[in-house]
C-alpha cells in the first residue's frame, strides 16, 4: 500500500511541472508559433510577471528583463539554448526551439531579417481580428522578407492604422492587439497588394525556411553544409562568372572558408536564386546543387532581382562609398539611407557585402546624439547638402557663407554647421 502510494507519487512528480505544459503550436508547419508569442501564452495563462519568469530561467539580475529581451528576439544563441533548455523543463514541453530559427542557427546571422536592429513588430490585421484562445503569432511575422499573411494574403502592418506608430514588443496578449499609445485598435485596417510572382517565390522560400526550423530535430545544421554549397557555387560560378554576380558569389565563400561567417536569410535565399534553385532544394542536397550541372540550366537568372543585376552593380559601388567615406574620417556621419540614397540600394545587401564597415557606421551613427540632436543634425546636414548643389561649390567657393546659412536655418551652433558642412562635402567627393 505505502509502496503503492510511493510510485504514485513518483509517477506524479515526474509528470509535474512548475508552469502549465503548454505546447508550441503549429510545429512542424510553416506557421509555427513563435518562442515570445510561446511565452506571452505563458504568462498569460499562470499570471506570472515577466520578472519572476526571467528569474526562473537563471538569467541574472540587474540585466534579467534586458537578457529576457534577449532570449525572445534570439540574438544571443548561447543565451537563447540555455534558456530555451530551462524552459523546457519548467514546462515540460519538448518543441520549444522549433520556434525560432535554431535549426538554421549556425547558418544564418542573428540579424537575419531586417536592416535595422530594431525590428518594428509586424501583425496581420484579419488574424488579429479573428484572435480567439487557440490563435498565436507565428514566427513567419518576424521575417521582413515576408511581406503577406501566409494565412489571408494581406499585408502585414507595423504602424497603428490610427496613430501611425511603431509597436514596440510586449508579453501582455490582452495589450497587444491595441496601440501602445493611442490605444486605437490594431485590427482596424486591413490593406492588400497585387501578387508579385518573383516576391511570391521569396515568401515561399521564408515559409520553407521557417517549416525547415519548425520541425524537431536533434541538432542544428552543421555549419559545413553551407560552407560545402558555397564553396560548390564558387567553383561553377565564381570562377566562370566575372562581375559583381562572380564577386559576391567569391566572396561569400572566402567569407565562409576564413571566418566561418554566417550570412543574412537574404543572402541564402539570393544565393539559391542565383544558382536558380530553391531553398528547400538546398537544404535537401547541398553538394549536388551547387554543381555545374544546374549552373548550365540557369534557371535562377529569372529570379535575379535579389539583387537585380543593375543593383548588384550599384551595392558594390555603396560599399565602397561607404568604405571610402569612413576612410576620411568625418566629424559628422548622415543616416546611412541618406549617405546611399542616390545609388537606390537595398540596405541589407549593402550589409550583405560590407558587413563589417556597415555595422561600423551604424555604431558610430547611434553615438553622435539622442533624438532631437540627431534630427537637428540630420535637417544641418539636408540644408547643407541642398545648399551646395544650389550654389555650385566649385564657383563661389564660399563654405563659410553656407555654414552661415546652415547654422541658421537647422538651428545649431556654427561649430557644429561647418563639421556638417564638410561632411557633406566629402560626400559629394565620394
Ligand atoms: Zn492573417
Ligand atoms: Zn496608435
Amino acid at each position: 500500500m505505502v509502496q503503492g502510494a510511493a510510485s504514485a507519487i513518483d509517477s506524479v512528480r515526474e509528470k509535474w511541472t512548475v508552469l502549465p505544459p503548454l505546447e508550441l503550436r503549429g510545429v512542424g508547419t510553416s506557421l509555427v508559433e513563435s518562442l515570445p508569442s510561446y511565452v506571452s501564452r505563458v504568462l498569460a495563462t499562470t499570471g506570472i510577471g515577466a520578472g519572476h519568469l526571467a528569474n526562473s530561467l537563471g538569467l541574472d539580475l540587474p540585466v534579467r528583463l534586458r537578457r529576457l529581451g534577449a532570449f525572445l528576439t534570439t540574438k544571443d544563441s548561447l543565451l537563447m539554448e540555455g534558456a530555451v533548455d530551462q524552459l523546457e523543463r519548467l514546462t515540460g514541453a519538448r518543441d520549444l526551439r522549433q520556434g525560432t530559427f535554431w535549426a538554421l542557427s549556425s547558418i544564418l546571422s542573428a540579424i537575419n531579417q531586417s536592416t535595422r536592429k530594431k525590428v518594428p513588430r509586424r501583425w496581420c490585421s484579419i488574424c488579429y481580428s479573428e484572435w480567439s484562445g487557440k490563435s498565436y503569432e507565428p514566427l513567419a511575422w518576424t521575417v521582413d522578407l515576408l511581406r503577406t499573411c501566409p494565412k489571408h494574403g494581406c499585408l502585414l502592418s507595423s504602424a497603428c492604422p490610427s496613430c501611425g506608430r511603431a509597436q514596440r514588443s510586449c508579453l501582455s496578449e490582452r495589450h497587444r492587439r491595441l496601440c501602445h499609445t493611442c490605444k486605437a485598435d490594431l485590427s482596424a485596417s486591413v490593406a492588400w497588394t497585387k501578387p508579385h510572382p518573383f516576391l511570391q517565390w521569396v515568401e515561399n522560400q521564408v515559409l520553407d525556411l521557417i517549416e525547415f526550423c519548425a520541425t524537431p530535430r536533434a541538432q542544428p545544421v552543421p555549419y559545413e553544409v553551407f560552407l560545402e554549397f558555397v564553396q560548390g557555387l564558387d567553383r561553377t560560378i565564381g570562377g566562370r562568372r566575372g562581375g559583381a554576380l562572380g564577386d559576391q558569389v567569391k566572396q561569400c565563400a572566402a567569407g565562409a572558408r576564413r571566418r566561418r561567417a554566417r550570412v543574412s536569410m537574404r543572402s541564402l535565399i539570393n544565393l539559391c536564386a542565383i544558382q536558380g534553385i530553391s531553398v528547400g532544394e538546398f537544404l535537401a542536397a547541398p553538394r549536388e546543387t551547387s554543381g555545374p550541372m544546374l549552373f548550365d540550366t540557369w534557371g535562377g537568372l529569372s529570379y535575379m532581382p535579389l539583387p537585380a543585376p543593375w543593383q548588384a552593380q550599384n551595392i558594390y559601388v555603396a560599399s565602397r562609398c561607404l568604405k571610402d567615406f569612413l576612410r576620411v574620417r568625418p566629424a559628422y556621419l548622415p543616416p546611412i539611407s541618406l549617405l546611399l540614397r542616390r545609388l537606390h540600394v537595398q540596405l541589407l545587401a549593402t550589409r550583405d557585402v560590407a558587413e563589417e564597415a556597415y555595422d561600423f557606421y551604424e555604431d558610430a551613427y547611434s553615438v553622435q546624439g539622442d533624438k532631437p540632436t540627431q534630427r537637428k543634425l540630420r535637417s544641418a546636414y539636408l540644408n547643407a547638402m541642398n545648399a551646395m548643389s544650389a550654389k555650385k561649390l566649385h564657383e563661389t567657393g564660399d563654405l563659410d557663407h553656407i555654414v552661415r546659412k546652415v547654422a541658421d536655418r537647422a538651428g545649431v551652433a556654427l561649430a557644429i554647421a561647418k563639421h556638417v558642412v564638410r561632411s557633406a562635402a566629402v560626400v559629394r567627393e565620394v
